[in-house]
């Protein structure tokens, strides 16, 4: 198995990646009772009562939700049977992700609960904390949060000036400060709160019950979307925290708040492919069924443009979702076989794949987004109207592109950190690779079409794009680059493309070599072009435009003629393609994939 990171330089087998045509049937049934779940609980309530839920007025229904998913298990997913959980597998809990979606902002409630509430114990706590919390907050008795957050502090989380300083008898930490955002905090019985020791440089991290005392919370935010979900303020007032309830090391709070928000990141990318998939069936159904011009919809190309961009957009985001949770979960397995202990082991295989994890949740947010907005416009006024639900949808993906670190954060974050492992840690060769750019520049010098074998072409060239450009601009810019975000942010992106491609083409690859259903792959191969063409897109737009941005001087003319050359053209019908995507799926009335 190649390394986090390690894609960008070296071709990973199909016969290695995990594909969801090989979930198994008991997977399937996790997947489905949850989607039930959320169909009988969330959306038919929500129905008959003719509004959303709402965490200013319906406080009591949310808890319910939460205690009664409990009881199904849902709250204990990544927690251990020991202490009354499942403990599935990591890439297991990706697909519950994605099923939760359909709960829409009941998904960020469970999300708290289940990941960024409860993980710091499961994975850094003592078997005294976990053994003490982790079966409560399985059977939801009590509710858990995470409080990062400040007013002052949000992307420069470390920057919190919330304060633990140690009681004069050594027995508890006393805390003062002020959280913000904090997902669950109406009704929460545990926080986990990151707070600086002292002077401390790094923040800690501890759980701390809202019974210690000092604890008050504020009103609930009115927000755009998920209102549902309780958002509110925190003040931590003289709270004495016993020092038992430290997390980890003293200073380790920024490490575990880091890797936390790997495991969250993925999850968010897994809910926006949960929702894509959901408002893609909404916007088929609704488009076979309204009728214009004595035709239904869907009969007209600008509609079936839409549907077949967002059913591609989709299916290749979810190819690269789940090879890398299947990744992670084969890399536990690796460090627990050579005799690492079972969490830090977990720890460990999420902060491998952080580049990957960084990239997906800035993708799946920005491709829900795209879906979303698109399935508004086929609804068209119904799409605006609060009857749907389609609006609501519309709202409450919008905070996916803010939260586990805004997306301007994690592009920065998969680029400076793939730079980090390739320059600094010498982890990854980059160098070695890029020194074969020019020969398979110059080879493909008058080459006009891709030929045979043209995708994996196309990603070998979006991967030498990204490290010649890469190349370049660290030699024009030196340390400088770190102060050119607007490149970073190209790169980030060639990056994105090529991974997400990747990872569709391997989907395919596999599927191929399975003689999977004959129907099924015509669509599935037009899925590949069409993500190919409009990836190359964007990748040339991003490698010219850094290219452009570079200083005078940079042998720009060479440059272009390089992007040119890398990025050109694929001679494909993208209309045709999108049409034939659409067809297939407006057939069968929904989203069937
Ligand atoms: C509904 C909701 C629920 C949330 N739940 C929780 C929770 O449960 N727990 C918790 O701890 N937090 C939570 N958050 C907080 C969330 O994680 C932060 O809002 C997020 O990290 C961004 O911080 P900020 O809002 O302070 O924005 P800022 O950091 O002020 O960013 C504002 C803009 O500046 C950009 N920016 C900032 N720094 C840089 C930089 N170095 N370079 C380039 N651009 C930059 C950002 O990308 C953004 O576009 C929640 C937020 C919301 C809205």
């Amino acid at each position: 198995m190649l390394k986090g990171g390690e894609f960008i330089v070296k071709k990973e087998s199909a016969s290695n990646v995990f594909i969801p045509e090989e979930w198994s049937e008991e997977q399937l049934m996790i997947r489905d009772m949850v989607r039930d779940f959320c169909e009988q609980e969330i959306i038919n309530p929500m129905k008959a009562r003719g509004r959303e839920l709402e965490a200013t007025k319906d406080r009591d229904e949310i808890v319910a939700l939460l205690e009664k998913s409990a009881e199904m298990g849902l709250c204990g997913l990544s927690i251990a049977e020991e202490y009354g959980g499942m403990d599935l597998k990591f890439n297991t809990g990706l697909l519950f992700g994605e099923a939760i979606a359909s709960g829409f902002s009941f998904a960020t409630t469970i999300g708290a609960q289940t990941s960024i509430g409860s993980l710091p114990i499961v994975y850094y706590g003592t078997d005294e904390q976990r053994a003490k919390y982790l079966p409560k907050i399985a059977s939801a008795e009590w509710k858990a949060s995470y409080a990062l957050t400040e007013p002052g502090a949000g992307s420069d989380a470390n920057s919190g000036k919330t304060k633990a300083v140690l009681s004069s008898d050594g027995t508890k930490y006393i805390l003062n400060g002020q959280k913000m955002w904090i997902t669950n905090g109406g009704f929460a019985h545990v926080f986990i709160v990151f707070a600086k020791i002292d002077d401390d440089e790094n923040l800690s991290a501890f759980i701390v019950e809202k019974e210690f005392g000092g604890v008050t919370i504020g009103e609930e935010e009115k927000k755009l979307g998920i209102k549902g979900s309780s958002t509110v303020q925190v003040f931590f007032n003289d709270c004495p925290v016993p020092v038992e309830n430290l997390l980890s090391k003293r200073g380790a709070g920024f490490k575990i708040a880091l890797n936390i928000l790997n495991s969250g990141r993925i999850k968010l990318s897994a809910g926006s492919i949960g929702g894509c998939k959901y408002g893609l069936t909404q916007a088929i159904e609704y488009a076979t069924e309204r009728y214009q011009f004595d035709k239904p919809i869907s009969d007209f190309g600008a509609m079936k443009f839409k549907i077949g961009e967002m059913a591609t957009k989709t299916f290749a985001t979810e190819s690269a979702i789940y090879r890398t949770g299947r990744n992670i979960d084969i890399k536990e397995k690796e460090l627990t076989d050579s005799g690492v202990d079972k969490y830090e082991a977990k720890t460990k295989a999420l902060k491998e794949f952080a580049i990957e994890c960084a990239i997906l949740k800035v993708y799946g947010s920005e491709v829900l987004d795209y879906c979303i907005d698109e399935t508004l416009q086929i609804f068209g006024g119904m799409g605006y109207s609060q009857e749907t639900g389609v609006e609501m949808g519309y709202r409450d993906a919008r905070i996916t592109r803010i939260y586990e670190g805004t997306n301007e954060i994690n592009r920065m974050l998969a680029f400076g950190e793939l730079m980090k492992r390739a320059l600094k840690k010498k982890e990854i060769d980059i160098i070695n690779p890029g020194k074969k750019i020019p020969m398979s520049f110059l080879k493909q010098i008058f080459s006009s079409s891709y030929g045979v074998g043209a995708e994996a072409k196309i990603v070998e060239n979006m991967k030498s794009l990204f490290l010649a450009i890469s190349g370049i601009s660290g030699k024009k810019l030196g340390l400088k680059m770190v102060d050119e975000q607007e490149l970073i942010m190209n790169l980030s992106d060639i990056l994105s493309e090529a991974y997400i491609c990747e990872s569709l083409l391997l989907r395919v690859e596999k599927l191929r070599s399975k003689n999977y259903d004959k129907a099924k792959m015509v669509v599935i191969e037009n899925m590949l072009q069409l993500q190919m063409y409009n990836s190359l897109e964007k990748v040339r737009d991003c490698a010219s435009n850094a290219i452009d941005s570079l200083p005078e001087g940079s042998r720009q003319g060479l440059q272009r003629k390089m992007v040119k050359r890398f990025a050109r053209r694929y001679d494909v019908n993208p209309t045709v393609l999108r049409r034939s995507v659409a067809d297939y799926f407006i057939a069968k009335k929904r989203y069937s994939f």
